[in-house]
């Protein structure tokens, strides 16, 4: 075996993530006997990493994690071999990690802890032809397998599950969990100390498809639609004025909503008074033990964030943040009381709203272990024979580690596909601002298609979109004038029956976009709050069939096929659970792998 001895030693590895499974890896790697190393990391070392990162000592607290990772690695090399690491503190997203730039490894080992830049390397390796192994845990569980071009499904080949959301009125006009008072808690500590976020409205939300159209009329002209930063600011965050704001006069608005109030088994809420529970300073207070508890810890955390939002402006939620924590519990207890929910203690509160998974470091050891293997496998040119390995707790088989061979490649897959296609339906002309309190029409623009299109959903770094050969979007920075980002697409000449080619020079990846024209978009599990919908590529074929025998473009057409590409049936992957966008109602816990 010393051709693979030197097989491992002379070729070069890229290691994505210096974190959890980014040190036990690049250890294993260094005590195989590979001596070309590159390691790509943003982040810096947090007091929080040192249980399971073994790289890292508290003295590295705040210093950057490959830079630290290759000096603690360096110690471990036997005497006398010439390690080469390139260590970089940067983002792999930066545009001089091309595809060019990729093709001098042999091998790309994943150890990353996010969806976006999992997709954005599975693109690059997928565009330069080199094998990708991926991997990542949660608590217990891991998995890692091997992405070839070809040969294996890739990394977005199946559709990931989404983190639960919560319909916006449900939060903001009728909780019935305590988790939609704690969404609500989370929203309200962002629209108080935070940026603020249309989005994260706290108010009574008028445009409830419960409410009758009358009442909502009726009561548009005595609601007064309010920023609740500014408002919060003016007011220099009084915590009495704010409890009555939210716990009072709100949710008497809720009650003037008749409506809502109809539906069988629903509580109504009851409102409170600051003073009332506190007996106005006599003495004789009115509220219940619990109400005054809860008080008194809203009275501190509204305190305690104002100052920290005055000193050092505004704040973003974060569950190791004591303060947004405190804040969180109180305001979603009072809420939950008022709302006749279950109260939560503050740890469990802390728990749901972070969706803590815990970080186990033996874990990220085994599958580290697997992903090294992986290589070796890789080196010896068994790529065929790497399995998909699974690491489980409760495996129903007797093995807690599981292999299986490739999955079958998804067809329609929207990134290795033979022509990877989409569909969106968008009102191409008006849509439905679902973030006011009144259903306000707003433009789809250019933007829109860029960042929430383009970049968000479709995972294109620095997208440029051409329609019938004419650029309508460029990733040029200089191209990216204000006034042409405001136009609608149909000001751009796109609508129903459009074909339009999204490309990504850095990934190296061209997608062909389908637009259907819709003016109200089908409903999906009884929710309707979307600005648009995208399907995958057996939908995209259907639109062309269905468009010569379309009589009236443009119309609002009755939908009733199954929205959604279903990807080729595949094991879960458990990684997948952990991939969550960033603007998720439920944040996840970054220190996963
Ligand atoms: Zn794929």
């Amino acid at each position: 075996m010393v051709w693979l001895k030197e097989e491992i030693a002379s070729k070069k590895i890229l290691v994505v993530g210096a974190g959890g499974i980014g040190c036990e890896l690049l250890k294993n790697l260094i005590l195989a006997g590979f001596l070309d190393l590159t390691v790509i990391d943003l982040d810096t070392i947090d007091v929080s990493n040192l249980n399971r990162q073994f790289l890292f000592q508290k003295q590295h607290v705040g210093k950057s994690k490959s830079l630290i990772a290759k000096e603690s690695v360096l110690k471990l090399t036997h005497a006398g071999r010439e390690v080469s690491i390139d260590a970089r503190m940067c983002s792999i997203f930066l545009p001089e990690f091309s595809v060019p730039w990729i093709k001098q490894f042999s091998i790309i080992l994943n150890a990353l802890d996010n969806v976006s830049a999992r997709n954005h390397v599975n693109r690059l390796a997928l565009a330069a032809d080199i094998p990708l192994v991926e991997s990542g845990t949660a608590g217990y569980s891991g998995e890692s397998s091997v992405i070839k071009k070809g040969l294996s499904p890739c990394y977005e080949c199946s559709e990931r599950p989404r983190n639960k959301t919560y319909p916006g009125c449900t939060i903001r006009n009728t909780p019935s969990e305590p988790i939609h008072c704690i969404v609500w808690a989370k929203f309200l500590f962002s629209q108080l100390f935070g940026e603020p976020d249309d989005e994260q409205e706290v108010s009574p939300d008028a445009a409830d498809p419960e409410l009758a159209n009358g009442e909502a009329a009726e009561n548009k002209g005595n609601i007064k639609r309010i920023n609740t930063t500014v408002w919060a600011e003016e007011n220099d965050w009084d915590p009495k004025i704010l409890f009555n704001k939210f716990f009072k006069e709100d949710i008497n608005s809720l009650l003037s909503m008749s409506k809502l109030w109809e539906k069988e088994g629903r509580k109504k809420p009851s409102a409170l008074d600051y003073d009332e529970i506190i007996g106005c300073g006599d003495g004789h207070a009115t509220g219940s033990k619990m109400e005054l508890r809860t008080l008194r810890a809203w009275h501190k955390a509204v305190t305690d964030a104002k100052t920290r939002r005055k000193r050092d402006g505004h704040l973003s939620w974060d569950k190791d943040d004591t303060d947004a924590m405190m804040f969180v519990a109180a305001a979603a207890n009072i809420r939950c009381g008022i709302f006749k929910i279950e109260q939560k203690t503050e740890w469990k509160v802390k728990e749901m709203a972070g969706n803590i998974i815990p970080a186990i470091a033996t874990a990220n050891a085994v599958i580290a272990a697997i992903v090294c293997l992986q290589a070796v496998k890789i080196l010896k040119n068994n790529i065929k024979k790497t399995k998909e390995v699974s690491l489980r707790v409760q495996p129903a088989s007797h093995y807690i580690l599981a292999a299986s061979t490739f999955a079958e490649r998804n067809p329609t897959c929207v990134v290795c596909a033979e022509k990877p296609t989409v569909t969106i339906m968008l009102d191409t002309k008006k849509v439905k601002d679902i973030s006011n309190i009144f259903i306000q029409l707003k433009k789809f623009t250019l933007k829109d298609l860029r960042e929430k299109i383009c970049q968000k959903k479709l995972s294109m770094n620095e997208p440029d979109v051409e329609k019938d050969g004419n650029i309508i979007l460029s990733s040029d920075e200089d191209d990216l004038d204000e006034v042409l980002l405001a136009k609608t697409l149909s000001e751009v000449g796109v609508g129903h029956g459009s074909i339009l080619t999204a490309e990504d020079f850095q990934q190296e990846f061209k997608l062909t976009i389908h637009v259907e024209h819709v003016e109200e978009l089908p409903e999906v599990d009884g929710q309707n709050e979307l600005e648009f919908r995208i399907s995958g590529q057996e939908k995209a074929e259907a639109t062309i069939s269905s468009q010569a025998e379309e009589v009236s473009v443009g119309k609002k057409r009755a939908l009733s096929e199954k929205i959604g590409n279903e990807p080729a049936a595949k094991v879960q992957k458990i990684m997948d659970h952990l991939d969550l966008d960033e603007d998720e109602i439920i944040c996840t816990d970054d220190i996963i792998c």
